[in-house]
């Protein structure tokens, strides 16, 4: 009864603000999210959303209580998530947006991802002995930021498909901007342990009080970026990047030493993906193609365990998470060796994902050992071309991104699976000045070393791991899926499909069950929930997990009942995200 009349007040609110010719009508008084955790799952009738912030999912849902659809919606909630969690996507990063079409029955891909500027080259993360710049060097520099795609993303998929006019769906987040949140637990610590890389930027005056970092319930008003969403929407998403918004980031970008210019800005262009598709136990699946590496990989990893007929070992048992571990060293052997933009490089695909391919791969997972040296395959012996490039060994110091995932859906039968980013925490850690936006620090996504698939070039895009995902059962959506995460992503989303269409977990246990990662026999993780002898039994196969469990991803879901319609949402534990469902009047 609390969450309806919460949803009931919300609802009255955001419909004033929606609705009332772009003048928002708030209250004085700060947002003051509801953080708890009853919001980590829900079901309804009429629509869903979604995402890793309480203000975003109720943004969304009060663009679907207004008859807005899932893509109004989703725009909504970009804009709201650049203000309510800044440090993980935004205006100054990119992303990929997945659509399920109600109407047409087509699923595409809004891709926005960052751009290398025209004056980046090969070399540009090397030091004077030719030796790759230190990752935490890298990350704070301006050579790191990617000219930013996700504002044309979102013009592209308003023109599409947009219902509600777009300055009613910026409102939203210019109030918030304004008026100022309550800050939680979870982006306080976020400040708190970027303390240096912001304090180095213009991000010092909006996330410091003197030199203090803003703490949990201290409330955060953005104005310079609150202006800067105003001035979109009064002249429109050209107008950031064709003027002194433009200006004003590339003089960031080159401060910290990028080469990023206003006419990179002006030429950036997204591009209409159509996603990769697999099957998995009767399922279709909907993915992410390159540039991003997460749907091939995916897939891949998905056809290799398909064999092993996971579900007859017990969901935490050593047999599930060896045989998992094994797959995810192959697959990630060859995502090293392949992947790259397909713009730039040809990326083998089709040998990747061939059937037989993947048989050839899994005859080199064996119940009782670890295998010592996973390597590459050749796909190309699969598919027509020849191999291109060769894998060029990589320092290992790069430290996985954290971004952000969020699904809309809605009663017109559209779907949105939308994973958006600006790389690491807080992106390079610069902000631009009197705009008030951070800049992503994507290029570090690049290889640092020059000579393979994923090498910087001007105007490439570099290799991702976000893995939007949408799952359908004859021909009609019942699952989004993705998560943030850097490489770790792939499986992520890997082990959230087989919890649900393996292990036929209800969604809410899909997206908390304890998940493993690994991608080489030097680096492997897992979260808390996997019994500790397990890990044992593993480490002493010849697997090397650490110690310590830590939190991998923050996956997000929605399932669609394919027999009654019914939605349901639901939210990872590492973050305070929420579900909010849209119910009939009954
Ligand atoms: N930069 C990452 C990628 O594109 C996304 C950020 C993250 O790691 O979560 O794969």
């Amino acid at each position: 009864m609390k969450n309806f009349l919460k949803r009931l007040a919300a609802v009255i609110s955001l419909s004033l603000l929606i609705f009332s010719a772009g003048i928002p009508i708030v209250s004085a008084e700060a947002f003051d999210p509801d953080y708890s955790e009853d919001n980590d799952v829900a079901a309804a009738d009429e629509g869903m959303v979604v995402s890793a912030h309480p203000l975003a999912s109720e943004t969304g849902y009060d663009i679907l209580a207004n008859g807005g659809n899932a893509m109004d919606a989703a725009i909504a909630m970009q804009y709201v998530l650049t203000v309510a969690e800044p440090m993980m996507s935004g205006i100054g990063g990119g992303g990929f947006m997945m659509v399920y079409d109600g109407e047409t029955g087509e699923t595409s891909v809004i891709n926005s991802r960052e751009r290398a500027p025209a004056g980046a080259d090969t070399e540009m993360f090397l030091d004077e002995d030719g030796e790759a710049l230190p990752f935490e060097e890298r990350v704070r520099s301006g050579k790191s930021v990617g000219v930013p795609g996700t504002l044309r993303g979102l013009e592209a998929a308003h023109e599409t498909w947009g219902t509600v006019d777009m300055s009613a769906l910026i409102a939203p987040a210019i109030s918030i901007a304004e008026e100022g949140f309550m800050i939680d637990d979870f982006l306080s610590a976020q400040i708190s342990d970027n303390a240096e890389k912001l304090q180095a930027t213009a991000a010092a005056e909006v996330f410091f009080n003197d030199a203090e970092p803003l703490a949990e319930g201290d409330v955060l008003v953005q104005e310079d970026l609150a202006k800067t969403l105003n001035l979109i929407k009064d002249n429109g998403i050209d107008y950031f990047y064709n003027s002194e918004i433009s200006k004003a980031a590339a003089d960031a970008v080159q401060e910290f030493g990028g080469s990023m210019t206003p006419e990179d800005l002006s030429n950036y262009e997204i591009t209409l993906d159509e996603p990769i598709w697999g099957e998995f136990n009767g399922y279709d699946i909907a993915t992410m193609p390159p540039p991003s590496s997460g749907g091939i990989f995916m897939l891949q990893m998905l056809g290799m365990l398909d064999g092993f007929d996971l579900s007859q070992y017990d969901i935490n048992s050593p047999e599930k998470y060896h045989l998992m571990a094994e797959a995810m060293h192959l697959a990630y052997a060859d995502r090293a060796e392949y992947a790259g933009d397909p713009e730039f490089v040809h990326v083998p695909a089709e040998g990747l994902l061939h059937p037989d391919y993947i048989a050839e791969r899994s005859t080199l997972i064996s119940m009782d050992s670890v295998n010592e040296e996973p390597e590459a395959g050749d796909p190309w012996e699969y598919q027509t071309g020849t191999d291109e490039v060769n894998n060029v060994a990589q320092p290992n110091d790069k430290v996985d991104g954290q971004t952000t995932h969020f699904s809309v859906a809605d009663k017109y039968g559209n779907v949105v699976s939308y994973t958006t980013t600006i790389e690491q925490v807080f992106g390079s850690g610069i902000m631009v000045p009197e705009y008030g936006f951070m800049l992503n620090n994507e290029l570090t996504d690049f290889d640092a070393e020059p000579g393979g698939a994923n090498e910087v070039q001007p105007n490439k895009r570099p290799l991702s791991s976000m893995t939007p995902t949408i799952v359908f059962d004859n021909g009609k959506p019942v699952m989004t899926a993705g998560s943030p995460g850097g490489q770790t992503i792939i499986t992520s989303v890997l082990q959230t499909i087989i919890n649900a269409y393996e292990y036929e977990l209800d969604v809410h246990s899909a997206v908390t069950e304890p998940r493993i990662f690994t991608n080489d026999l030097e680096s492997y993780r897992f979260e808390e929930g996997i019994p500790e002898e397990v890990i044992s039994q593993l480490n002493e196969m010849g697997h090397n997990f650490e110690d310590e469990s830590e939190a991998i991803g923050n996956v997000s879901s929605i399932q669609i009942d394919p027999v009654t319609g019914e939605f349901t949402g639901a939210t990872d534990k590492n973050r305070n995200g929420a579900a909010y469902g849209l119910q009939s009047q009954q």
